[in-house]
């Protein structure tokens, strides 16, 4: 990267955020396999604690299911007024430390503490300062992982979690990295990882060294993407914004894109990724943001604000590819570098308190495990072979 001063990242990401603020309050179930999720038929596993991880369940499984692997569990309705409270009290913390938070969601944040190292020491300082506030003030365990960007900080916190400490020296990138699977690349799913195993990639190490030409028939127009996150380089900025104000997700192409039923399979992922995390908040919104920025890096964003919120895939989708079909009706055979598509205007979504029915749901468990590339729903099957020059 071509900055000389390294930025100092810390992401920070609290341990069964529902299900441990739930032992806090309930004493009696700590240590106990406990459950926070929807409990009505299409009811999904929101947290579980570690003793019910350990028996196979996780966030995004339906909690049918979760009742088969764990049938002596505590499950519990999620009380999302209370979680916020406490998110509240976590996200002032990181304000003593940095203006520059940007808030996930409700229990992890990107903190750039590059303006604060003088102050407070270290990021690695600055980093146990806040676990152990975090621990004193509310009683709950967070995991901490510090690197020089956004992606290695935030796998340096997943690394050994629950109550993880992990620091990514800037010459210890390949050593943190290479041993890893590529699952662990945001956006390599189900799908995808096995077409790479198919080229004797299994590792973030042999996907750095792998042929690029080879990986590009399967990683298509995101390829570069890939290779500069394997060679642990990522320069997306901390931008400030609180989980509870806007919820966005964005994508640059290796080469613009011209066809635009290829933008549209864009927009679906995007979409999908954004309402997983609004749904996972159990929120529904009711502005919707379309970015696009053209190959002559002109940015153009446009929005539109529904009658009513909603936290499904497909509304979000729709609207978009609207917006994004009035553009391209004033832009005629301009390329698309970057794609990007947000909500807000956040309101509780209607119970049940799993948000998400039927398709999105099942969605939702697939996704929450593999990632998104992993989506298989229809129009997204087009992504890859038009990508694909
Ligand atoms: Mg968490």
């Amino acid at each position: 990267m071509p900055d000389s001063q390294p930025r100092a990242i810390i992401h920070v990401d609290m341990d069964a955020f529902y299900a441990s603020v739930e032992q806090l309050d309930h004493p009696e179930y700590r240590d106990r396999a406990l459950i926070v999720g929807g409990l009505g038929p299409r009811g999904v596993v929101s947290a579980a604690s570690y003793p019910a991880r350990a028996l196979g369940v996780h966030s995004a499984m339906p909690t049918g299911q979760a009742r088969r692997l764990a049938p002596g569990a505590v499950f519990l309705k999620p009380r999302m007024a209370r979680y916020r409270e406490v998110s509240q009290q976590v996200f002032g913390i990181f304000k003593r430390y940095t203006p520059l938070v940007e808030g996930l969601s409700l229990d992890e944040a990107f903190l750039d503490v590059g303006g604060s190292l003088r102050l407070f020491g270290s990021r690695e300082a600055i980093g146990a300062r806040i676990r152990d506030d975090i621990l004193a003030e509310t009683g709950l365990a967070a995991s901490v992982g510090m690197a020089h960007n956004k992606f290695l900080a935030k796998l340096a916190s997943d690394a050994e979690k629950p109550s993880g400490f992990v620091s990514v020296p800037p010459d210890g990138v390949q050593r943190f990295l290479d041993p890893m699977p590529i699952r662990r690349l945001w956006g390599i799913g189900k799908r995808t990882e096995p077409r790479l195993r198919r080229l004797g990639v299994l590792t973030i190490g042999q996907l750095r060294r792998a042929d690029p030409a080879a990986l590009r028939d399967v990683l298509g127009n995101r390829t570069a993407h890939f290779l500069a996150l394997a060679r642990g380089e990522d320069d997306r900025e901390v931008t400030p914004v609180r989980p509870d104000k806007s919820i966005s997700h964005e994508i640059t192409f290796d080469r613009d894109l011209v066809d635009t039923r290829a933008m549209r399979a864009e927009l679906l992922v995007l979409s999908e990724a954004v309402m997983r995390r609004v749904r996972k908040q159990h929120l529904a919104a009711k502005t919707i943001h379309l970015k696009v920025r053209d190959a002559r890096f002109r940015t153009a964003t446009r929005s539109l604000t529904l009658r009513a919120p909603t936290s499904q895939t497909r509304g979000l989708f729709q609207v978009a590819a609207g917006l994004l079909e009035r553009w391209l009706a004033e832009h005629r055979n301009t390329p698309v570098r970057l794609l990007g598509v947000g909500v807000s205007g956040f309101s509780e979504a209607i119970e049940p308190a799993t948000g998400a029915p039927g398709l999105d749901a099942a969605v939702d468990a697939i996704t929450g495990r593999f990632g998104d590339a992993s989506l298989v729903r229809g129009l997204s099957l087009e992504r890859r072979p038009r990508n694909r020059r």
